[in-house]
């Protein structure tokens, strides 16, 4: 779950990280009492799941209240990389002497945590990465072990960083650390960081993702799903309690296990389509399991064919086969399905598809899963 800038300053504020005080507002008239309460100079910025505000003009200084009516009235509403701004956040303007990058992520090749650090901030990241790789400095922390103060500070010693920084940046670096494995976050980056003229380090932005697996143990998590923005499929795939991804291609997958599930989509890669999805029904799928996973596939107007790969282990094939009957008889696919059926009473399942007498161009079955790939890329490139 990605959250906005100015809750992630709130998540970064619980682990004791510097941020500018405040208010998220979503009219001109509360963006103004907002500036008045914090004082000017204030800083107002569009709240919108992208990065690149700044340059999208989605973050502007304001020395008065008229200025910050007047940048509050031209952000709101504003269309950033497709994502219209409805909330601002309104915080006290920072003096910058200068702007860095930090940032904690998984590294799961190393299976280590990935510390990043550059003096080169502000902008981005994947831009210093290509023309200045050295320009990162990086730390690779064994989850174990964790991050030692020691250790953090080799680290921020190598980023040349202006030396009046470094005392700020390792207390700072320690927490977001903190933040990132204690507050269960996939990515934790602060872009930029910043050397204030007066020698304090400060977090001047906020790009935060949970873990969403830890939903569970994070009650305070409500009020950041409440403005998270899900992609429409996505969201009826949650309604209905689906593992689903949304993906750019248009072959509609649906398969049983995780692990099917990604094979799935890299089988119909090698024989070359693409999936409009992830799609894992989980073991014991039942028909009504099925039946829910079509109907959030057809949802999807980009779907060519569908894909249904079940190995039967717990799944039994007479059951995904009544879930597809009773899928086709709810909801008018808008595509042909191509199913593999193999494993526990995949026999009795052929039988049940079979009797049903649906015609060969709205379901047909294919013995192998690189056969049943083929026939529904084609399917969906014709
Ligand atoms: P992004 O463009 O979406 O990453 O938004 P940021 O929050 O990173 O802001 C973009 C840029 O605006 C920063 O790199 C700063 O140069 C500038 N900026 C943001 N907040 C302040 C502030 O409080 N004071 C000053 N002087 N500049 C700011
Ligand atoms: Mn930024």
């Amino acid at each position: 779950m990605d959250l906005l800038e100015y809750q992630g300053k709130q998540f970064f504020a619980s682990f004791d990280i510097p941020v500018s005080p405040g208010e998220a507002v979503t009219t001109v008239e509360d963006a103004v009492a907002a500036a008045d309460r914090i004082g000017y100079p204030v800083v107002v910025k569009a709240q919108v799941h992208v990065g690149g505000r700044g340059k999208a003009g989605g973050v502007k200084l304001a020395a008065n209240a008229e200025e910050a009516r007047e940048h509050a009235g031209n952000i709101l509403g504003l269309d950033i990389k497709g994502h219209i701004v409805k909330t601002v956040w309104i915080e006290f303007a920072s003096d910058i002497a200068e702007e860095y990058y930090a940032s904690f992520t998984l590294d799961r090749a190393a299976k280590k945590h990935l510390g990043m650090l550059s003096a080169q901030g502000g902008v981005e990241i994947e831009a210093v990465a290509e023309t200045d790789p050295d320009a990162i400095s990086k730390i690779w922390i064994d989850p174990v072990d964790g991050l030692t103060p020691e250790a953090a500070r080799a680290w921020v010693e190598a980023a040349n960083l202006n030396p009046e920084a470094n005392d700020g940046a390792v207390d700072i670096l320690l927490k977001l650390y903190r933040a990132y494995t204690e507050g269960d976050a996939d990515l934790c980056e602060i872009n930029p960081l910043i050397l204030k003229p007066t020698g304090e380090v400060h977090a001047l932005d906020a790009k935060v993702t949970l873990d969403g697996n830890a939903e569970f143990r994070h009650p305070e998590w409500e009020e950041y799903a409440a403005t998270e923005e899900l992609d429409e499929r996505e969201k009826l795939a949650k309604e209905k309690d689906l593992q689903y991804i949304g993906l750019e291609g248009s072959v509609g997958i649906i398969a049983n296990g995780a692990g099917l599930a990604m094979s799935t989509l890299d089988v119909v890669n090698q024989v070359g389509g693409a999936a409009s999805n992830f799609l894992d029904i989980g073991g014991g799928a039942n028909a009504d399991v099925m039946a829910a996973a079509l109907e959030v596939i057809n949802f999807d107007e980009t779907v060519k064919a569908i894909f249904i790969n079940i190995f039967g282990g717990i799944t039994r094939g007479e059951e995904v086969a009544k879930g597809i009957v009773e899928a086709m008889s709810r909801v008018d696919l808008r595509a042909p399905i191509v199913i593999r059926l193999d494993g526990t009473n995949a026999d009795e399942g052929r039988q049940i598809l079979a009797d049903a007498g649906i015609p060969e161009d709205k379901l047909r079955s294919e013995p192998t899963m690189l056969e049943a790939a083929r026939a529904a890329v084609a399917i969906a490139n014709a």
